[in-house]
């Protein structure tokens, strides 16, 4: 550990003031302070955001949910609403880390949580995420829990979120305040793709707080689920996961989301999958058909190779268990 200064922010306005080029927010801590201790994130200042009134869960008036940065993920995933219309939601965040790290863990805060390559960690090894232009020690390393969509030649990382494939599948909407003012980011927008800089994994502005995430009004949001296929059965990372949502009437697939986790560098909205779907009668097969698809552009690697067949058995485990 080195020295920094923690600063406690009373206001929005307070915390963005604050910042400097070597500073970071902290949320619940989970994820920065292990970096902070191993050396991969070294903050000068941390702005310690969780007296901030941003803790609400509300229903706008045209029915979207508001869901404030510092609400915890235990909050959310027990959340009445959430639980009763947007079940994949509620079962991917506690399908994340333990009880104890959810109450503590903010719902900003998780859309932030870096990598768990194990490279990233091992300050030993090159990273191009940790460190630009030092290389990849995944490509040719152990890289079974990497991604095999949307990877470069610079890093196939997974993004770690359980909680973001399941807002990756709602259409979820990023509030964001920044010294310029605030603004909205469209979730397709948010993370970015490695391409030659993995070491920026968004489009957030320096400095720029999460104030909320929106979650649009979807009434067939309430038929769907989270499936994570993972190597024990909890307190485990996503080998591949899939959030699913789908509105049929009679057999008929009017409409249909799909976003799958543990297989892109960010959560991976499977959008050719759904318009294949959409219009066609429900049938194992067409799903199979679908499955396929969404793992059509996948390249892997020497030891992941597995995962395009794990992934298309999980996508239809999600949709057996909504037909269930
Ligand atoms: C052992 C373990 C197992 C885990 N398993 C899982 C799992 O299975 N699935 C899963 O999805 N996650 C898992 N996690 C990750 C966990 O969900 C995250 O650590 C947590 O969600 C991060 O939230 P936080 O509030 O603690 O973030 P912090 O650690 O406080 O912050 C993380 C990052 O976000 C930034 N930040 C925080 N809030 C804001 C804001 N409002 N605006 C702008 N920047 C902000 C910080 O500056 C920092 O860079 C696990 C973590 C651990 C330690
Ligand atoms: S995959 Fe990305 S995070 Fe992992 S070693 Fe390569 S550059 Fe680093």
């Amino acid at each position: 550990m080195f020295p920094f200064t923690l600063l406690k922010a009373k206001n929005s306005g307070e915390a963005i003031k604050a910042v400097t080029t070597s500073s970071h927010f902290i949320g619940g801590g989970t994820n920065l302070i292990d970096l902070i201790k191993m050396n991969i994130e070294m903050p000068s200042l941390l702005i310690d955001i969780s007296a901030l009134e941003l803790k609400k869960i509300e229903m706008l008036p045209n029915g979207n949910i508001m869901v404030g940065a510092l609400v915890s993920n235990t909050d959310l995933a027990y959340d009445n609403i959430i639980v009763k219309n947007y079940p994949l939601l509620s079962q991917a965040l506690l399908s994340g880390a333990s009880p104890q790290l959810r109450n503590m863990a903010t719902a900003g805060g998780n859309l932030l949580q870096r990598t768990r390559c194990p490279y990233f960690f091992d300050t030993a090894t090159p990273c191009n995420k940790r460190i630009p232009g030092s290389g990849c020690s995944a490509i040719n390393g152990y890289n079974r829990m990497n991604a095999i969509l949307g990877t470069s030649s610079q890093c196939i990382a997974t993004h770690p979120s359980d909680m973001s494939v399941a807002l990756a599948a709602l259409d979820a909407v990023v509030h964001v305040q920044g010294i310029a003012g605030k603004r909205t980011i469209a979730f397709a927008e948010f993370y970015t793709l490695p391409g030659n800089t993995p070491n920026i994994e968004n489009t957030l502005q320096r400095g720029e707080l999460i104030t909320h995430i929106e979650i649009p009004a979807l009434p067939f949001a309430s038929n769907s689920c989270y499936v994570k296929t993972r190597d024990r059965h909890s307190y485990e990372f996503a080998v591949v996961s899939a959030a699913i949502a789908l509105d049929k009437s009679g057999g008929l697939i009017k409409q249909v989301r799909i976003a799958l986790g543990g297989v892109g560098t960010k959560p991976w909205r499977a959008t050719k999958s759904e318009q294949f779907l959409t219009g066609k009668n429900y049938s194992k097969e067409i799903i199979s058909e679908a499955a396929v698809i969404a793992l059509q552009d996948a390249k892997t690697f020497t030891y992941n190779a597995f995962k395009p067949a794990l992934a298309k058995r999980t996508i239809m485990k999600a949709f057996q268990n909504i037909e269930a």
